[in-house]
């Protein structure tokens, strides 16, 4: 890879990074950093400093892989961080040897390798999710259980396993379990994990190369087969009739089938009969939100892992207060202690309650991005024209582009419902007020909507880079 290719992904990279991380703590700890060599599996990094070094390990890791592997197209498991500036300052030295201290000694690294080299298939699995770092309560107990069982007797117990339940609650984590644990087991059975997207996009791709034997024989020849967010497939007729003989011929033959989704088969829009009933043969698992106990026994988990020690009482506040999923509840611990770190404050009540609000108001505004942006960004995204979003029709495929560009003009720029209303064709504040709300009692329902969000999000920062 050539130095600007490697230097625009970098670039790309840190403006995802920079929209979950807080300004001043991502400032020092991505100064002067750099992409230095990619490839799949692995990347190397430069960063500034030790102090830079341990804190992006300890903080950002996951989402620089997550990052990384997505503007790199191929997943990149491993990250090794050489520091480029000597330092000068013997104060540095010293708040190095603090952080090396509280580093665990059970470093990622090699785990990553084992699997990546050992594996027979790219299985795509993170080894991060296991069975043993997945807390059980009683909300996901019945498919814990099931894949528990899956894992112990693939082919057989239940299939196919279908898991399902809204976001962030752990479906990734619980199916990629299963694929970790036949793998530790028996390192030579072809495990392949695929996001239902990528089954899609790569199914499309080999159709139009004419290639699409090479996709048969990649998927009909696995063992175990996870595919994650099945829902993706409605209305896709070409994805879902490959999808069927995929199904069967892996069925016929007893290998393993887990899939996930946010509903059950039958509540799936556009997803053809024989579909739903076949994802309906084996076994049907929900996962629901844990309640508070579970809630605070997965962060003491997180801290364990992270090698920290927060007081119960800080670990019960975030609990409390984060009820929406567990995604949520991870990403408002790393910003407590990236708080306090950063500031060098103790982890008491009152400055974890502090990082806490710093945490709501640090995710929101997108600076650069400007009222017109955001409107033709999510005009074209939609496929529709600025004109008709601000006159008077409401037809479905306006009401939502409108809608969201209400949604993103208050959540981004901080816009008052008056002058959200003035510029979408003078309309009254109650209207913009209503649009805002369904939208976000919306994205509490629909994975959906929150990947279209995501996606725009994206185009902003592209943009926002050109
Ligand atoms: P989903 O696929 O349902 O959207 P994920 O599996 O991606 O959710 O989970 C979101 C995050 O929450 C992941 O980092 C995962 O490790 C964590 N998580 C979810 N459930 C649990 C659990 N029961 N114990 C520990 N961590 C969990
Ligand atoms: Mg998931």
């Amino acid at each position: 890879m050539t130095e600007t290719q490697l230097s625009t992904i970098w670039k790309l990279v840190l403006k995802e990074l920079e929209l979950s991380i807080s300004g001043t703590v991502f400032k020092t700890w991505f100064k002067k950093s750099s992409l230095l060599s990619l490839k799949p599996g692995f990347a190397e990094i430069g960063v500034e400093n030790n102090f830079a070094k341990n804190a992006i390990k300890k903080y950002a890791e996951e989402r620089l892989v997550g990052a990384l592997s997505k503007q790199a197209g191929f997943p990149v498991t491993s990250i090794s961080y050489i520091i480029q500036e000597v330092k000068t300052a013997t104060q540095q030295d010293t708040s190095t040897l603090t952080l090396e201290a509280t580093i665990t000694p059970t470093s990622t690294v090699p785990v990553f390798q084992l699997n990546s080299k050992e594996a027979p298939v790219q299985s795509n699995l993170n080894p991060r999710y296991t069975f043993s770092t997945f807390i059980v309560g009683n909300r996901n107990r019945l498919a814990y259980a099931a894949a528990k069982a899956v894992s112990e007797r693939p082919g057989i117990a239940y299939n196919p396993l279908y898991l399902y339940g809204g976001v962030g609650l752990g479906k990734t984590h619980l199916m990629q379990a299963v694929g970790n644990e036949i793998i530790s087991h028996e390192p030579q059975k072809r495990v392949l994990y695929v996001s239902c997207e990528n089954f899609t996009n790569e199914f499309v791709y080999h159709l139009q190369k004419g290639k699409i034997d090479d996709f048969k024989k990649k998927y009909r020849t696995i063992d175990v087969f996870l595919i994650d967010d099945i829902q993706f497939i409605a209305g896709k007729a070409g994805s879902q009739e490959e999808f069927f003989h995929t199904f069967n011929a892996l069925y016929q033959t007893n290998r393993q089938i887990i899939l996930t989704s946010d509903k059950v088969p039958s509540e799936i829009p556009n997803l053809e009969e024989r579909l739903s009933s076949r994802f309906a043969q084996g076994m049907i698992a929900d996962m629901q939100l844990p309640d508070l106990e579970t809630r605070q026994a997965i962060l003491l988990a997180k801290c364990q892992e992270k090698g920290i020690g927060l007081p119960d009482e800080t670990l019960l506040f975030i609990a409390e207060r984060v009820e929406t999923n567990i995604r949520e509840l991870e990403g408002a611990l790393t910003t407590v202690l990236m708080h306090l770190e950063a500031n060098q404050l103790p982890a008491t009540l009152d400055s974890v309650q502090q990082a806490l609000r710093s945490f709501h108001t640090s995710q929101k505004p997108l600076k650069k991005t400007s009222i017109e942006q955001i409107c033709s960004i999510v005009c074209e995204y939609y496929n529709v024209e600025l004109k008709d979003i601000q006159g008077p029709h409401r037809q479905k495929e306006l009401v939502k582009p409108r809608q969201i560009i209400m949604y993103l003009l208050k959540n981004e720029l901080g816009l008052t419902f008056p002058a959200i209303g003035r510029q979408i064709g003078g309309r009254d504040h109650t209207t913009a007020m209503h649009s805002v709300e369904k939208i976000e009692k919306e994205m509490k329902k629909s994975t959906e909507l929150l990947e279209e969000l995501k996606r725009i999000k994206e185009l902003f920062y592209v943009s926002s880079t050109k």
